[in-house]
C-alpha cells in the first residue's frame, strides 16, 4: 500500500533529521474538518515530540490519499531501527533476516556464513517487510534548514550529507555565530563585513594586493564556488599569511597552496608551499602553515603583491 501511494505523490521535503526542532514540528494534516480533529492532532504532535526527545528518534511525513482527500500521514522510527544490528550502517536492499527475525545487512550476512551471532539461528530469509519500508521511504537532507531539497532513500542519506553542498559552514570572523550554506555565506559576507570574495581557478596562479591592515581577505573558487580565507594574522612584530578552506566537510582531504612575494630590492623573495586547512570557525594560520614576513615587505602605503596558487596537489 505504501508504495502504491507513494507513486501517486511523491514525497515532497519529508522531514526526519534528527536534532532540528523545526523538522519535528512539520507534522502536518490537512483539510481537518472540526476543532475536534485539530485538538487531536495537537496531542498527537506533543506525543510525538515527547516520544522523540525521549529516544532520540525522528519522523517522516509521507503523503497518502485517504477518502477522496490529499492527507500527509507522520510515520515515526526509533533512532537506528532501520540500521544493521551487526554493523550499524543504514540497510539497503537486500535485507536478511535469521529465524528470530534479528535483521542484517547483506555484508554482514555474508562475513557471519548465515549464523545470526545474536542467538545462532541461521539467516536464511529476505526480510521483505524491511524492504518495502526502505523502498517507500524518501527522506529529507539534514541540511533543508539550510536550503537543500533534496530526498534521498534512507540508505543513501548518508553518503548525501557527506557531500551536501548545502552542509552549514561558520563565518571566520572571531565573535560572528552565523552559519549558512556557503553560497549564503558569501553572501552574508558582502553585506555584514563588506568582503568582496576574489575569484580564481584551481590550479593557476593569481595576484592579490594585500594590504597590512586586510586581517581577512575572501577568496572563491570561479567554478565550484569553495570559499578560502586569505589571512594575515600579527604575531609579536611578524605577519603570518595563510589561506584557510572554509568547509562543513571538515574531514575532507586538504588542499594545497603556493604563496609567493615578488622580488623587491634589498629582500629576498620569499615562498610558501603547505597544505591548506579545513576550518570551521574563526581562522588562525600558525607560522608553521604561514609566510611569516616582517613589515618591511610591505610597501610604504602598507601593500603587499602575493601569488598565489590553490589546488588539489603541489
Ligand atoms: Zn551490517
Ligand atoms: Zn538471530
Ligand atoms: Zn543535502
Ligand atoms: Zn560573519
Amino acid at each position: 500500500m505504501f508504495d502504491r501511494e507513494m507513486k501517486k505523490f511523491p514525497i515532497d521535503a519529508a522531514d526526519a533529521s534528527k536534532g532540528s526542532n523545526d523538522q519535528r514540528q512539520r507534522v502536518t494534516r490537512e483539510n481537518s474538518e472540526n476543532e475536534q480533529e485539530n485538538i487531536e492532532d495537537q496531542s498527537e504532535m506533543k506525543h510525538k515530540e515527547e516520544r522523540e526527545s525521549d529516544q532520540g528518534g525522528y519522523s517522516i511525513d509521507i503523503p497518502s490519499f485517504i477518502d477522496g482527500r490529499n492527507q500527509s500521514i507522520s510515520v515515526y522510527f526509533n533512532d537506528g531501527v532501520l540500521d544493521c544490528f551487526i554493523c550499524y550502517e543504514a540497510l539497503s536492499i537486500p535485507v536478511f533476516q535469521c529465524r528470530n527475525g534479528h535483521i542484517i545487512c547483506s555484508s554482514c550476512c555474508v562475513k557471519v556464513k548465515n549464523k545470526c551471532p545474536m542467538c545462532s539461528k541461521l539467516i536464511c530469509n529476505r526480510c521483505k517487510a524491511i524492504e518495502n519500508v526502505l523502498k517507500s521511504v524518501q527522506i529529507s537532507c539534514a541540511n533543508a534548514p539550510f536550503g537543500c531539497e533534496k530526498t534521498t532513500s534512507y540508505s543513501k542519506k548518508k553518503g548525501h550529507e557527506k557531500k551536501c553542498s548545502y552542509a552549514p559552514c561558520f563565518c571566520p570572523r572571531a565573535g560572528c555565530n552565523f552559519v549558512a550554506s556557503s553560497k549564503e555565506l558569501a553572501l552574508h559576507f558582502r553585506s555584514e563585513h563588506g568582503w568582496s570574495p576574489i575569484s580564481f581557478e584551481f590550479g593557476a596562479y593569481f595576484s592579490v594586493s594585500l594590504n597590512i591592515s586586510d586581517e581577512i581577505t575572501i577568496l572563491q573558487e570561479k567554478n565550484d564556488g569553495n570559499l578560502f580565507v586569505l589571512s594575515n594574522d600579527v604575531k609579536d612584530d611578524r605577519y603570518v599569511i595563510g589561506v584557510t578552506c572554509i568547509t562543513a566537510h571538515t574531514s575532507e582531504a586538504p588542499f594545497h597552496n603556493r604563496i609567493l612575494t615578488p622580488r623587491t630590492e634589498g629582500l629576498c623573495r620569499r615562498k610558501l608551499q603547505s597544505f591548506i586547512p579545513n576550518s570551521q570557525g574563526p581562522v588562525a594560520i600558525t607560522p608553521a602553515l604561514g609566510l611569516s614576513l616582517l613589515s618591511r615587505y610591505f610597501s610604504s602605503d602598507g601593500e603587499l603583491k602575493l601569488h598565489i596558487r590553490i589546488g588539489r596537489d603541489f
